[in-house]
């Protein structure tokens, strides 16, 4: 048997964002992950397949080599600082930005500042590297309810119409970091498998090429 290459992907706006540039590398899933419940999807490639998985698990699948190659968020690549990852193309896809963001109302903070989030590591890095020491609040989602109930005084997420902030009254307010899908690969499956990821990496950088000219 030819050796199987496995990617990492999650569902929604990742995969369907992805499978414009799988199909450009002659890859297209047999199944769709939004109607099937399976979590390894076959393709039209015999000797590739995808695994879906939740996006903040997609580095761990390729660090520990349950995948050789996935697609992640570099925001979520940037909580996994010390990933043993290539990380060789960015897609330009699931474009967005981290930020800061706090109640359009300005409110007075006494003592420290309160930071509810999910990029502890992003928002840990931002906060030390100005000098400002915070609390940071760990949530798993729905960031915009802790300053509107008084849990914190800030936010940090992704945005990208600011659509989501404003409907809670947040506005966003410091740049952290410009976010967007990237291709990542396994280290060893880089060295065992080097024609195969090789070629597909060739094949999808083109493809983003192609895209965006
Ligand atoms: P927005 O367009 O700013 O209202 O974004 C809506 C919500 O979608 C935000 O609160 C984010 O949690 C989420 N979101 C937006 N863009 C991305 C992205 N590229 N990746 C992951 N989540 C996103």
């Amino acid at each position: 048997m030819s050796e199987m290459l496995t990617l990492a992907l999650s569902k929604g706006r990742i995969f369907k964002e992805t499978l414009p540039l799988l199909k450009a590398a002659g890859i297209e899933p047999i199944d769709d992950p939004e109607t099937s419940r399976k979590l390894i999807l076959e393709t039209n490639q015999p000797d590739v397949r995808l695994i879906i998985v939740r996006a903040s698990d997609v580095p761990t699948y390729v660090e520990y080599g349950g995948a050789d190659m996935g697609i992640a968020g570099k925001d979520v690549l940037l909580e996994h600082p010390n990933a043993e990852l290539y990380e060789p193309v960015d897609l330009e896809i699931a474009c967005c930005k981290l930020m800061t963001a706090g109640k359009a109302e300005p409110t007075e903070i006494r003592g420290r500042l309160k930071v509810a989030t999910k990029f502890v590591e992003s928002t840990r890095r931002f906060y030390a590297a100005q000098g400002q020491q915070v609390d940071i609040i760990k949530l798993y989602g729905s960031m915009e309810l802790a300053p509107l109930v008084g849990l914190a005084d800030r936010i940090v997420d992704v945005v990208d119409t600011g659509n989501t902030l404003r409907a809670n009254g947040l506005i966003p307010m410091e740049h952290i970091a410009d976010i967007s899908s990237r291709l990542i690969v396994n280290k060893a499956s880089m060295k065992m498998k080097h024609a195969k990821i090789q070629a597909f990496i060739d094949n999808v950088r083109a493809a983003v090429v192609e895209r965006s000219s």
